[in-house]
């Protein structure tokens, strides 16, 4: 059954989720599953089967992990095939495939680029070798760039790269020659993350021996990257994501509706919020779409929000709001310091 397009009603967002990866970061709490080739096929089959219980409009597709790159290239193919052959993607939907530059992935990014994804989002962290081995990370920067020009000889020129902020040993320098190796490499987008100290993990166990940066050096580094990709054209339109706007993740900013396949995907269609748990059962997770979500998502966003009167009545009258959020009528942005402590100010207008 092919449906066609739903008059009136947006498009969605679909991410799949593919929990495999070959070894485990130490930073890393999400879930994940040791790569297994038989798990992988059983896997396919179960998302190919639950894409085909779907019959809805898509216009992003995006393929995230784990490690979706560790799968063979015609399984990713064939999860595409289903959605397509059950549900109405665009013709020009984005289609975004997470890969590690570590994989042995030229026939795999050859193959996805022929079945249509037009997007590549690459798990570099850092351009410094010494720092993405203290991550986990095997491959070496040569190999970063040959995947990036892999990627461009496949046709997609729409490629993404994320930047951790906060590696141990890292400085100024150093995260100057990772941002410098963006920039001459040309990539389109860049998304720029904090290390985070997740309980349970090697690095919050080691977390004394590891030379972390201060929480002020990270700051830095923050106003280091904003400005450094600034000026070089990568502009910044969400607190950690600069360059060319992904149309996947804005759906989640905007609040728009999005399908999530997978163990803790997240979804929300028809004003509901659900995920599936890692048995894949579905787990009802309230109503989307409140003023206080729209809040907490839009103001990740650059450019910011339209508020209510009580919303912005409370904004007016705080001197210590009014230092990190910009006012224009009834909208209101946060501002880079702002960013810094957006949890904090969210909490404080909801
Ligand atoms: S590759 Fe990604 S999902 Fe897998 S362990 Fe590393 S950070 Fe976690």
């Amino acid at each position: 059954m092919k449906m066609t397009k739903t008059k009136g009603k947006m498009p969605k967002g679909l991410y799949i989720h593919i929990p495999f990866c070959k070894s485990f970061c130490p930073y890393c709490d999400f879930f994940k599953v040791k790569m297994d080739e038989e798990l992988c096929q059983k896997y396919t089959e179960a998302v190919v089967k639950t894409a085909a219980s779907y019959a809805l409009d898509f216009d992003t597709v995006y393929f995230g992990g784990g490690t979706p790159s560790v799968m063979k290239s015609s399984q990713i193919v064939s999860m595409l095939d289903a959605v397509r052959e059950y549900n109405n993607v665009d013709s020009d939907a984005e289609i975004t495939v997470e890969c590690n530059p570590s994989s042995d992935i030229e026939n795999f990014i050859f193959n996805v680029a022929d079945a249509g994804v037009n997007r590549i989002s690459l798990g570099m962290q850092s351009a410094v070798d010494e720092e993405r081995r203290l991550l986990g990370r095997l491959a070496d920067r040569n190999r970063v760039e040959e995947v990036i020009a892999l990627v461009r000889k496949a046709g997609i020129e729409n490629i993404s790269v994320d930047v951790m902020l906060g590696i141990p040993k890292q400085t100024s320098k150093s995260l100057d020659e990772t941002l410098k190796f963006l920039i001459d490499m040309g990539v389109l987008h860049v998304s720029a993350y904090m290390l985070k100290l997740e309980e349970g993990t090697i690095f919050y166990q080691r977390q004394d021996e590891l030379d972390l940066p201060s929480e002020d050096q990270v700051c830095d580094f923050y106003y280091q990257t904003c400005d450094t990709l600034e000026v070089a054209g990568i502009k910044q339109y969400e607190i950690s994501n600069f360059g060319l706007k992904s149309r996947h993740n804005l759906k989640y900013w905007n609040c728009e509706e999005y399908l999530g396949i997978g163990p803790y995907a997240h979804s929300f269609i028809d004003g509901k919020r659900f995920y599936f748990n890692e048995n894949l059962e579905k787990i009802d997770d309230g109503i989307g779409g409140t003023e206080e979500e729209k809040i907490m998502l839009g103001l990740r966003l650059l450019e910011g929000i339209d508020v209510s009167d009580k919303v912005l009545e409370k904004t007016k009258k705080s001197s210590d709001l009014r230092e990190y959020i910009n006012i224009e009528g009834s909208h209101i942005s946060l501002n880079r310091k702002g960013f810094l402590v957006s949890n904090r100010i969210i909490s404080e207008l909801i």
